[in-house]
């Protein structure tokens, strides 16, 4: 399998913040061309057995697929896993011990935003669930939008639920070491998820490469819908430098608020490993 292979190995169903069923997510994936697709549902991996039999069904070969929150040097940092085994039982407690915290979370955002005027968000954002212990962020997002507080997620989150502005709490997901080990031991691969978007110092994003590649991490997202173009080619550089594989993935949550569809990136840059030659017996056709 080429670096040209339309892989799109980052998306969110309604088992996590996203919109679709992990149906119509598989549809719409092999709609957009998808050659190679997995559900990477935040902290949760409820949506495998179902994502794997739709890939299936529309002609698409499959890898599963989580993305972790973690908290390293004070940020949160996501690593997504893929090719685990989606019925191994510590990854599995080690997710729902990670999901724990996001009710009561969810409590004290409610009450924040209390506080500037905006009742009921807990039980406004609670409609827009569809998996109740994963309760997240993206969900008040669509609350405030419904309710006219904001135009689209990306103005809540430049006004609202982020450090320093109404609705934020700080909260301690998984360590770095953990989220690496689970996957790892479940026989998956480590990507840090879209690197370019954490608030990193060079050196606190040097520090974090390597500590991943000390735990066992294997790859960094390069081509996703959360980087820029710019973006693609300095990460390209560091999956060199750092010698790690790279992954591609639209990071897609739903057809109203995600810029960037299924399928729809450039390919990965022809010098890079991609993050699919390393899973080859992985992947479910
Ligand atoms: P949580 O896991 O509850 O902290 O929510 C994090 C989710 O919020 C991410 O996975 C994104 O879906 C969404 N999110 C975070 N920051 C932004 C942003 N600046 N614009 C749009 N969505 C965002
Ligand atoms: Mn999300
Ligand atoms: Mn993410
Ligand atoms: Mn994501």
């Amino acid at each position: 399998m080429s670096s040209i292979l339309n892989a799109d190995l980052h998306c969110h169903s309604v088992v996590s913040d996203g919109t679709l069923t992990p149906e119509e997510l598989a549809a719409r994936a092999a709609a957009n061309g998808v050659e190679l697709w997995a559900l990477t549902d935040h902290d949760e991996i409820g949506g495998q057995h179902r994502a794997a039999a739709a890939a299936r069904a529309n002609g698409m070969r499959y890898l599963t697929g989580t993305e972790i929150s973690v908290t390293f040097a004070g940020e949160t940092v996501h690593i997504v896993g893929l090719g685990f085994d989606p019925d191994d039982a510590a990854i599995s407690q080690g997710l729902y011990d990670t999901r724990g915290g996001r009710g009561k979370r969810a409590q004290e955002m409610s009450e924040g935003l209390a506080k500037v005027g905006i009742h009921g968000a807990y039980e406004g954002a609670l409609k827009f669930v569809g998996n109740p212990e994963l309760i997240s962020r993206t969900h008040f997002a669509r609350f405030l939008v419904e309710q006219g507080h904001c135009r689209d997620t990306p103005e809540v989150f430049r006004k609202f639920l982020t450090e320093g502005k109404p609705g934020y709490v700080p909260h301690r997901w998984a360590t770095l070491k953990d989220a690496v080990h689970w996957i790892t031991a479940a026989k998956g691969l480590a990507v840090i998820a879209h690197p370019g978007r954490y608030k990193f110092t060079a050196n606190e994003e040097y520090a974090l490469f390597l500590e991943f590649k000390a735990h066992g991490g294997k790859a960094i997202e390069v081509v996703t819908g959360s980087h820029t173009p710019a973006e693609f080619v300095e990460y390209a550089d560091k999956a060199l430098e750092f010698d790690f594989a790279a992954s591609r993935g639209s990071d897609f949550h739903s057809p109203d608020e995600s810029h960037c569809d299924l399928g729809e990136l450039p390919p990965l840059p022809g010098a890079l490993t991609p993050v699919w030659e390393l899973l080859g017996d992985r992947i479910q056709q």
